[in-house]
């Protein structure tokens, strides 16, 4: 989720995010984004300072009281105090307008690398009756081992560190295999099917989002 009142800022933002394979929700004020924080669940938020109905950082505090989603935070002061107290209050990256959009796309990758934990060495990621341990490479369901394919395991883990947000298949594609190829997204539809054919018996499902991508669904439907 993108919080900026400029227009110009945001649209460059939302651009590079969905080029890039992100599904952007963009909000202009910290009303709305208090809002759509509640609909959307986003997996990280790139926060402006300066908004129109309130600090920027007031609102990071307020969602940060009850959730752990990631936060970048955008300001136009290059001031070194708020740089600190924006730390100290404990965003996860920081950058100062103007700056380059590629940049920030390699931040947001890098801030959701870490808030999830380094690929092959994070925590064990669970949903459901569905375990998977990056370090030790295991996949269980119900505590029955699982034997997946190298790209299949690394498509679940995926799956994994993002459960009922919609992924396009050019995002797998990038986190998967590395680079977005495009045309190729058919090879992310094969090994979904592959890894739907597998942990049989397992409660947490890949569903299809019709002409956007895929999300993991939970036993509780969330
Ligand atoms: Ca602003």
């Amino acid at each position: 989720m993108v919080v900026e009142d400029d227009v110009s800022v945001a649209e460059l933002v939302t651009l590079y995010l969905r080029n890039a394979g992100f599904i952007v929700e963009h909000a202009t004020t910290a009303s709305r984004a208090r809002a759509a924080f509640k609909e959307t669940k986003p997996a990280i938020v790139v926060l402006d300072l300066g908004l129109p109905d309130g600090d920027g950082l007031e609102l990071f505090r307020e969602l940060r009281s009850h959730h752990d989603t990631p936060v970048l935070l955008l300001t136009a002061r290059a001031d070194d105090e708020d740089k600190i107290a924006s730390l100290e209050a404990g965003v996860d990256d920081y950058m100062t307008k103007p700056f380059n959009p590629r940049e920030l796309v390699a931040r947001v990758r890098s801030v959701l690398r870490r808030a999830s934990g380094m690929p092959g060495g994070g925590r064990t990621l669970e949903l459901g009756d569905l375990r998977l341990d990056p370090s030790r490479h295991e996949v269980t369901v119900a505590g029955r081992a699982i034997a997946l394919r190298a790209k299949e395991f690394e498509l679940l883990e995926a799956f994994l560190r993002q459960p009922g947000i919609v992924l396009t298949r050019d995002k797998l594609l990038e986190d998967v295999w590395g680079f977005a190829y495009p045309g190729e997204t058919r090879t992310v539809d094969v090994h979904v099917k592959q890894l739907r054919d597998k942990p049989d018996g397992m409660a947490a499902k890949i569903e299809t989002v019709f002409g956007v991508g895929y999300k993991l669904v939970g036993p509780d439907g969330t």
